[in-house]
């Protein structure tokens, strides 16, 4: 059996309680293909431990050195970039060609991008007068507990370590029980070129290893990309201790298409947008479509007609564009989803729907992309976030209610707009209350620009440089008194 091990001070490491836990591939239902130790309360400690110590030089080191390392980081993560595709591919279900040669191509762009701008960690004077020199410093934190989900691993872990270290915090990782494969190997990675205990990856569930994870004493800043409701637990165990949260969390997101908009490019951005190729598993899938009533049915038939085209199955082919579900509770969880989206009335599935349960797709965890049109915002499958193929339409008459409805949900990360009249697309960009809004596109975050929820969906802005400054670094002020 394939292992991959824990990195704790700098050593892989097994369980010190010897037990394993299997990651299953979603593409062939059943198929272990690897097992990762499943770590104790010891093993946490040694890492936290290990991060703690490796804190005092690390944080002493200049930003600018400490950048140098990232950069060969994301050198090397490049030189090993198929191997690491081909593993997230395999544990995540995610198409190879689609989604995981483009997450850890854009990995080592964080990499190089935060290792570039590591000597922006400055402070400020502040003029009290000849007699006093003031100035401020920003500081790391200490040990970063990293926790992050499934769906894109390589990339939000390549982010946690990326805007924590170059500022001089330690950390340890702890990815999610159904893809630690490659988010260890790209651990391993950073760790041929950094200190021993600056980086370490612990494994295990949420409930086990996360919660011991972040309750540690020594932890001093927690940072989550996950559910609203994991959210929720990780702030609760902030408070006790009173550290410092980034909490980047899930979406409804909309889509706002404007009567003008009914063309080939703004079918393909909402497809891409709605992240079909990723089987609808990211944060900030559009995944409430709000369509003009005047284009609905002519906007729905083209579009259906490209989803259909889309080649759905094994994540290594090279001709797959859409993968398959996590994991059987996930896929179980989206099926249902779709049969109450259906049972609704005056609902229209127009196309995907229920898999059958046999042939070649039924070995796996797929979905054909699926459309419900003439949706209520309402119902459940409005409002809950499904973290599937399924995208759900609902008409609108007027750019007030379009917003109105874009903005009835406890979430807002992001959302995307289509109109030719900028006036009125930037009018509704501004109107929408989601931390990212796109407008006539669909496309991914990039490095520099800032991310971040609106309401439920977080706290915290990461993929910027003051991302990076305001979320893992604290300023100390120095009062200096001249005359003494
Ligand atoms: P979860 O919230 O279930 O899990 C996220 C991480 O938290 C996993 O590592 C999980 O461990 C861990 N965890 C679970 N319970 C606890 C606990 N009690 N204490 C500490 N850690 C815990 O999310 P999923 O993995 O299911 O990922 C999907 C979610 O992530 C969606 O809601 C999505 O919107 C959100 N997300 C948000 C993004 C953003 O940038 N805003 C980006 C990507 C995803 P384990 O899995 O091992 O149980």
């Amino acid at each position: 059996m394939n292992r991959e091990l824990m990195i704790i001070d700098g050593e892989r490491t097994a369980s010190s309680g010897g037990k394993f836990i299997p990651v299953e591939t979603p593409a062939k239902r059943g198929t272990i293909i690897a097992e990762v130790p499943r770590a104790t309360e010891v093993d946490v400690d040694r890492a936290v431990k290990a991060a703690a110590k490796a804190f005092v030089d690390w944080k002493r080191m200049a930003p600018r050195d400490r950048g140098k390392l990232m950069l060969k980081i994301a050198d090397d993560m490049e030189v090993q970039s198929e191997d690491l595709a081909k593993t997230l591919s395999l544990e995540t279900g995610n198409a190879i060609r689609t989604q995981s040669r483009g997450e850890i191509a854009l990995a080592a762009d964080l990499f190089r991008f935060y290792g570039g701008v590591a000597s922006e960690q400055k402070g400020e004077t502040v003029p009290l007068g000849e007699q006093i020199l003031c100035y401020s410093r920003r500081e790391p934190i200490g040990v970063v507990a990293g926790i992050i989900p499934w769906n894109s691993p390589v990339l939000l872990g390549a982010l946690k370590i990326a805007m924590s270290l170059p500022v001089g915090n330690t950390m340890v990782l702890k990815p999610a029980t159904d893809a630690p494969l490659a988010v260890l190997k790209m651990v391993s990675i950073c760790n041929a070129h950094l200190p021993q205990g600056v980086l370490n990856a612990v494994t295990g569930s949420g409930s086990e290893c996360g919660t011991m994870l972040a309750s540690h004493p020594d932890v001093r800043k927690l940072s989550l990309t996950g559910s609203t409701e994991v959210g929720r637990i990780i702030m609760a165990i902030a408070a006790d201790r009173i550290v410092p949260v980034t909490l980047e969390l899930g979406g409804k997101n909309p889509q706002i298409v404007f009567p003008d908009a009914n063309d080939d490019h703004v079918i393909q951005s909402v497809i891409n947008g709605m992240r079909f190729t990723r089987q609808g598993q990211s944060c900030t899938a559009g995944s409430r479509l709000f369509l003009h009533s005047s284009i609905f049915d002519s906007f729905v038939e083209k579009m259906v007609k490209k989803l259909r085209a889309l080649k759905i199955g094994d994540p290594l082919d090279e001709g797959t564009d859409v993968g398959a579900i996590i994991n059987k509770a996930q896929f179980e969880k989206v099926c249902a989803y779709v049969r109450d989206g259906i049972g609704q009335k005056g609902s229209k599935l127009v196309t995907g729907g229920i898999p059958p349960d046999e042939g070649p797709l039924a070995q796996g965890y797929f979905m054909e992309p699926t459309v419900l049109t003439h949706v209520k915002n309402e119902w459940r499958v409005a409002r809950e976030e499904i973290f599937g193929p399924v995208l759900v339409v609902i008409p609108w008459e007027s750019e007030e209610e379009a917003i109105r409805m874009a903005n009835d949900t406890h979430y807002g990360l992001a959302a995307y707009v289509y109109s030719h009249d900028i006036g009125k697309a930037l009018r509704t960009a501004h109107a929408i209350e989601a931390g990212w809004v796109q407008v006539n596109q669909g496309l991914g975050i990039v490095p520099g620009t800032s991310y971040g929820g609106f309401k439920q969906s977080g706290i915290g802005r990461e993929y910027s440089l003051e991302g990076m400054l305001d979320s893992y670094t604290q300023r100390k002020c120095v009062t200096v008194n001249l005359q003494y």
